[in-house]
């Protein structure tokens, strides 16, 4: 259940601290259909393509049963569950799990982000309004201000606030007990996290990619959500080319039922899909644009790497934060690229499937392999 302002309806995010168009704007997201930023479907607490139970959200299976068996004890001791932490690419439906973990535990759940918690008192403003028991979810946690971070600790850990007020002899200490809660924390980043928060999450998940089989019940969920006749061929076309991302399926999904709507009478055929998917760019793999510039700028320009992430960036006018949140897990779990300590490399995979030669470097690397066979 999502917290209600007021008994007049679920609440916007915003009301939540959660400045969606400032995350958008500032990872350089706007145009690009691979985008794992939030759209606006994401935006809304009610969108009806996110899962609201379990049995609702496909894949997971490792996270899912844990996140289970640990509910399923806290709800039988009558005790809170243990502080949460979720990380992985974005996209994969932490956010969404967040939701379910509360729906499950029959809470409220509160959201907000990292960035949106500017300064102690914003955190204290938000943990005072918690009813025992509710699970409050922080998206980017690895951004949180390091001085709001400290408060975290004792609230984390002691469900209490501990609040200094005054300077010097005026000085005077508070200890403000809070109800007891489940800080579901979520970030792209786990080595960015200080080990001291890290430390105080008693149950810390990683979400992976899906495949395209779990993809494919995601696009056909969806599609039956929506409303859209999809032919099961076409659900697959569109789940291998998703980068193993649900909201990247969940939006391709939107814009091939537009050229379905167009196209074949509103009925998402094979043929449809693939055509619709070539118009936006999109290869047979789920490489778009970026991606291909990204792999031929280090083939090219850089001998197939290495090359370090920031050069990269400027050479192919990308965030370098969108490059390590976006391009490079599916491109590294595609076999497209490697991380070496002096930088980004490609692999001969990548330069078969853009159709280029190996760069000398590369094509030394084979000859020796060769040779030692
Ligand atoms: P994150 O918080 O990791 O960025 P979200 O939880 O916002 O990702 O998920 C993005 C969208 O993908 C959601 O709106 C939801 O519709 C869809 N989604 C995510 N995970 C699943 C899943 N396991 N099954 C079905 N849909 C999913």
């Amino acid at each position: 259940m999502i917290e209600k302002s007021g008994g007049k309806g679920p609440r916007a995010p915003q009301e939540y601290g959660i400045d969606w168009d400032a995350r958008d704007g500032e990872l350089n997201f706007e145009d690009r259909l691979t985008d794992t930023g939030y759209i606006p479907g994401d935006q809304e607490t009610e969108n009806p393509l996110r899962p609201r139970t379990f049995a609702e959200y496909i894949g997971q299976d490792k996270a899912k049963e844990n996140l289970k068996i640990y509910i399923e004890a806290a709800k039988s001791r009558k005790e809170t569950l243990d502080h949460v932490l979720l990380y992985g690419p974005p996209g994969l439906g932490k956010t969404t799990l967040a939701g379910i973990v509360a729906n499950e535990l029959g809470v409220n759940l509160r959201i907000t982000s990292g960035p949106a918690i500017e300064k102690p008192g914003d955190l204290a403003a938000l943990l005072t309004n918690l009813s025992p028991g509710d699970v409050l979810f922080i998206d980017e946690i690895h951004r949180l201000p390091r001085t709001v971070e400290e408060i975290l600790y004792p609230a984390m850990e002691d469900f209490a606030l501990d609040i200094i007020t005054g300077k010097g002899q005026m000085a005077a200490s508070y200890h403000l007990p809070l109800p007891k809660f489940t800080l579901v924390g979520a970030t792209t980043r786990a080595g960015q996290l200080s080990a001291p928060l890290r430390d105080r999450f008693g149950v810390v998940l990683r979400l992976e990619l899906y495949n395209p089989r779990e993809l494919g019940l995601i696009v056909q969920r969806s599609a039956q959500i929506l409303n859209a006749q999809m032919e099961a061929d076409a659900a697959l076309e569109l789940a291998s080319r998703s980068r193993g991302t649900p909201r990247i399926a969940n939006r391709l999904l939107k814009r091939v039922r537009d050229f379905a709507e167009v196209m074949s009478n509103g009925v998402i055929t094979l043929n449809t899909a693939q055509i619709a998917l070539e118009r936006m760019e999109i290869d047979e793999l789920g490489l778009d644009q970026s991606d291909r510039n990204m792999l031929t700028a280090i083939i090219k320009n850089y001998g197939g790497g290495p090359v370090g992430l920031e050069t990269l960036a400027a050479a192919i006018g990308e965030e370098a934060v969108t490059i390590e949140d976006v391009n490079e897990p599916y491109l590294m779990q595609l076999g497209f690229l490697t991380r070496t300590p002096r930088g980004r490399c490609v692999t001969p995979a990548a330069c078969a499937h853009l159709g280029l030669p190996l760069p000398a470097r590369l094509r030394a690397d084979e000859d020796l392999q060769l040779r030692m066979e």
